[in-house]
């Protein structure tokens, strides 16, 4: 993982991409204007957008803004059943929160006219057939990797049979899976891609843009490539199971005499350790309820990342970060998208107290009915961006892992008869401990130094522990919901025997406390809102919230969690 000092040296090395390196080649040796670059993002609106895409997205657009060309945003729409214009709404809203705007919005079924007259074409060339076979019969006769396939009985019938039939699949004559157009291409093929793939299904369904118009669906590779082509897309690039396609994707290009061809590159997909990134796995996570929806914080969706607080940028300079190549295998660290997290957050997030399990202090020397206000910055390092006002009064929280009874010698918190700097306010002891009849600590009955205020004593007397704190009368009660890592191992898929990946869930990757004490700046944070509680971490205002109650995610700890710390002073 990288840190924070190799970060400045190796700022100005870029990472490698390979598709750089080709389109740098490209523009050297005269084949390409740099600005007749043009990619796509062609996601399928079946689920939400997910760290992975977020790679795709970079590496596209950023590839368009690099070279002063153009990308679009292209819904895969060609599987009715499955998509939903919802997807299409939460896909667009992700990719513009990562920070990227497309030249045109367009969808696969823009084409469907234009590749139903290939389709068409293919047939009349004798370049496709319609099959009447079962889907059982016919992925039975493609053989496999050690077997060779074995021609369809429909192989040769006549283009004009295969075209009426066509046309009265299209027409509605037939059922679901009555039969399919193949293009007829090399049954004896070494890549299964390539014995004879269905260009068409008859699928009675209504399409979400499309409604009722068509009964008959284009599959993936008939649809891909082409609509690169009609879009004037240069460099077609997706991940490395894309690779086998790319002769039956070139093959239409090809068979159609398309004036436009579009290269397909392939690279190594995004992982990420502790997480899994499949659509499939993921609706399996928000089906079964093992999270809150597509949006729980803790699951690797851009809605579930924007809600847990995490900033774009950061989730841009990680991808960014990994670099591009077809090498597989190597899986992206969590750690380091969480380091860069926390950079970033570092830099901007606002700084604020909160009590997330509250023990009460009582100034004994302090005035019953008064209260003051302390100055508190918003940022250590903005000091341009001005104070805000903490109220202080005499019943105050702090953190009950702040206290202790019997610490030890550099426990720099509190304890029975030592000081501590309350932060932005000042310097209290603590004189007597106060326990409920089953021995619990349940108050502190402290003093404090009025000539402290602001937190430096008068006479310079060294006070090495600062607390955060609220005051009683002024805070505002809020839930707080504490996230972890969904998966407690590196590698989710990697299962103990006869379980899946399921098994590997960290059952206490939510914790939930009620009654935390924040200070009252924070009642009105709006949802999205991201701040640093001092001394514990990252959160981020939840939409479940509201004025009178609101609801805090936690996005991380800061670098050192407090459990680490436990065990430093533990050893002494
Ligand atoms: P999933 O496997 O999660 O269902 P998908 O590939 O089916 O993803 P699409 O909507 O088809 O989802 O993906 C849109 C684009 O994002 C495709 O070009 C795909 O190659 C790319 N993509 C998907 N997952 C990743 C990933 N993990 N890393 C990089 N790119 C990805
Ligand atoms: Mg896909």
């Amino acid at each position: 993982m990288a840190s924070a000092s190799d970060d400045s040296s190796e700022a100005a090395e870029a990472p490698p991409n390979f598709i750089h390196d080709i389109i740098d080649e490209e523009v050297r040796d005269g084949s390409r204007a740099q600005g007749d670059v043009c990619t796509r993002f062609p996601p399928e609106p079946n689920g939400y957008l997910h760290i992975g895409h977020a790679k795709s997205i970079c590496l596209n657009f950023g590839t368009a803004i690099k070279y002063g060309g153009r990308c679009n945003l292209r819904f895969d729409d060609t599987n009715p059943t499955k998509e939903k214009q919802d997807f299409v709404d939460a896909i667009q809203r992700d990719i513009r929160w990562l920070g990227f705007e497309w030249d045109r919005l367009l969808y696969a079924s823009d084409y469907y006219d234009q590749l139903y007259r290939w389709a068409e074409q293919l047939i009349e060339d004798g370049k496709a057939y319609v099959d009447e076979g079962t889907a059982e019969e016919i992925s039975k006769a493609r053989g496999d990797f050690y077997k060779p396939g074995v021609d369809s009985p429909y192989r040769d019938r006549p283009p004009a049979e295969s075209l009426d039939l066509f046309r009265r699949m299209r027409a509605g004559e037939f059922p679901d899976g009555k039969m399919v157009l193949r293009a007829k291409i090399d049954m004896q093929s070494g890549n299964l891609n390539m014995r004879d793939p269905t260009l068409y299904r008859i699928l009675h369904a209504t399409h979400h843009r499309t409604g009722d118009d068509w009964c008959i669906y284009p599959m993936y590779d008939f649809a891909h490539g082409q609509s690169d082509a009609i879009e004037g897309i240069t460099h077609s690039i997706c991940t490395l199971e894309f690779e086998a396609h790319r002769p039956l994707y070139d093959w239409f290009l090809e068979q159609l005499a398309l004036p436009n061809r579009p290269r397909q590159i392939e690279f190594s997909g995004l992982t990420l350790s502790y997480t899994v990134l499949s659509k499939r796995y993921l609706r399996q996570l928000v089906e079964q309820e093992h999270v809150s929806g597509w949006d729980d914080p803790r699951m690797p969706t851009l809605a579930g990342m924007r809600r847990r607080g995490y900033a774009p940028e950061a989730i841009v300079a990680f991808c960014d970060r990994l670099g591009v190549s077809k090498r597989e295998g190597g899986m992206g660290d969590v750690s380091l998208f969480e380091f860069l997290q926390r950079e970033r957050l570092n830099a901007s997030a606002p700084r604020r107290m909160a009590v997330l399990r509250p023990l009460r202090v009582v100034i004994t020397n302090y005035p019953e009915d008064e209260s003051e206000e302390f100055d508190a910055i918003e940022h250590p390092e903005h000091p341009e961006r001005g104070t805000r006002k903490v109220p202080f009064s005499r019943v105050l929280y702090i953190e009950r892992d702040d206290f202790r009874e019997d610490a030890p010698k550099k426990w720099f918190r509190l304890a029975p008869g030592r000081e501590v700097r309350l932060r932005n306010a000042c310097l209290i002891i603590c004189k007597e401990v106060i326990k409920d009849d089953a021995g619990e600590v349940v108050e502190l009955r402290c003093e404090w130094d009025p000539q402290s205020r602001g937190g430096t004593p008068a006479d310079g007397r060294r006070v090495k522990g600062t607390l955060h704190w609220v005051s009683a009368a002024h805070a505002v009660d809020a839930e707080v919901r504490l996230y972890d890592r969904l998966f407690r191992v590196e590698n989710p898929m990697d299962a103990p025997e006869g379980q899946d990946y399921l098994a590997n869930l960290d059952p206490d990757s939510l914790e939930v406390l009620m009654g935390c004490k924040i200070e009252p700046s924070l009642a009105n944070a709006v949802a999205g809102a991201t701040v640093q509680f001092e001394r514990l971490g990252y959160f981020c205002a939840d939409r479940d919230g509201s004025p009178e109650r609101p609801v805090f995610n936690r996005t991380l700890t800061l670098r050192d969690s407090w459990a680490k710390l436990e065990r430093k002073f533990a050893s002494g």
